[in-house]
């Protein structure tokens, strides 16, 4: 960790590797798409790669791919393998171990799905799987299985099937994209997407899981955001897991998105070395709000296939909400939850606040270890009503 990664200051890091490019390419988000850090080669090119990561390079070609936008590559230390933007994009060699706890599809996606692409797992809402591709990979990504193309299974999508089926299903009310990464679609196929959705008459409000605004803040355009505002009621989960991310460009992106009227939250995972501590979560969450982003979840990472050297323990993750709760605004702080694997869906973790509850009263603990008692409603007296009656109406006891 760098000291300035604590700095509540938002900072441009371009343009870092790239020192000879003009800032015009650098702002066009297609000149972002096209010059991705994706080859061993230009990986060794720009930083100090250490055996256990060129041995990862090498595997991920039949995993997940890796593919890193220059912009967040310029977040990446050159010569520190513990970096904690380096761990999250760059293969280690111990991805190739499956740990027996391990699950391909960790969230038991697979096997709620009614139609290729579109899972329906709670009974008002649906996930709504549009792109198998994102601007840049994370290596603890729950749908590894799926996304970036290289790997075994390919995300078998019909979106007409998926219109048709959301048509019957009256019960739906809340459609939640995802991908991959739905922001990666051109404006024109997502506005056509979402004036399809609109157009279903019981589907009240869309979501959009994306962590465009992180690594690829130059697609969130004027044009995008104008696009997105016609259909509202819209809302954006983003994913950012440590402050060093939120960059001037991610500040500026998400300030569009505010501007454009569009409620934001964001989804972290837990992340062995990466944000595991209080102070690292603290300056994150900080500084989500000063971009008028609520932290919103903060997921113990799935049990994905080669995450053992990423996961914490969930003792972890219980210390660190902790560590927040009392001891900073309380609009700071996510929902701690584990998705309960094999298709559980999303459980919350909490400390114990409430340490005993006997009849008539629980026992509660604040977070200075205080303790208090907080009693039930006491039943009124026989009598008493009746007494306050007359005093009303007479004047006198
Ligand atoms: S952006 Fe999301 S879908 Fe894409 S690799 Fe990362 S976690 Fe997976």
């Amino acid at each position: 960790m760098r000291a300035t990664d604590l700095d509540p200051t938002f900072i441009s890091h371009a343009p870092g590797y790239w020192a000879d490019e003009d800032t015009e390419k650098w702002s066009d988000y297609k000149w972002q798409l096209r010059n991705r850090v994706n080859t061993l080669s230009d990986l060794e090119s720009r930083i100090n790669l250490t055996d256990v990561e060129r041995a990862g390079v090498l595997l991920a070609g039949n995993k997940l791919a890796m593919s890193i936008t220059p912009h967040f590559f310029n977040l990446v230390d050159r010569d520190d393998p513990n970096c904690p933007i380096r761990r999250q994009i760059i293969p280690r060699i111990e991805e190739g171990w499956t740990a027996p706890e391990e699950l391909a599809d960790p969230c038991g996606e697979d096997s709620h799905m009614p139609v290729p692409g579109l899972v329906h797992r709670y009974p008002d809402r649906v996930l709504f799987l549009v792109t198998d591709r994102c601007a840049s990979y994370c290596r603890y990504c729950t749908r590894s299985r799926v996304v970036s193309g290289v790997g075994e299974q390919h995300l078998e999508m019909n979106w007409e099937a998926a219109f048709k089926y959301l048509e019957q299903h009256t019960e739906v009310r809340d459609v939640l994209l995802s991908g991959g990464d739905p922001l990666l679609l051109s404006d024109t196929i997502l506005d056509r997407l979402l004036t399809r959705l609109r157009s279903i008459p019981h589907i009240q409000f869309v979501r959009i899981g994306s962590r465009i605004p992180i690594f690829l803040p130059q697609r969130i355009t004027p044009e995008l955001c104008q696009m997105l505002r016609k259909h509202h009621p819209l809302f954006i989960s983003i994913h950012t897991n440590h402050p060093r991310e939120l960059t001037s460009e991610v500040r500026d992106g998400l300030g569009r998105l505010a501007d454009a009227g569009i409620p934001m939250g964001n989804q972290s995972v837990l992340l062995r070395g990466i944000n595991d501590s209080v102070e690292v979560q603290k300056a994150l969450v900080h500084k989500l709000l000063m971009c008028r982003v609520r932290p919103y979840y903060l997921y113990q990472c799935d049990l994905i296939t080669g995450s053992t050297h990423l996961r914490t323990s969930v003792a972890e993750g219980v210390e660190i909400i902790e560590g927040l709760r009392g001891h900073t605004t309380g609009y700071a702080i996510p929902q701690y939850v584990i998705d309960g694997p094999g298709g559980g869906g999303k459980i919350p973790i909490n400390p114990n606040y409430m340490i005993d509850s006997v009849p008539g009263k629980v026992t509660l603990r604040n977070y200075e270890g205080n303790l208090f008692e907080y009693p039930d409603p006491t039943p009124v007296p026989d009598g008493v009503m009746e007494k306050l009656h007359h005093r009303a109406l007479h004047g006198c006891s």
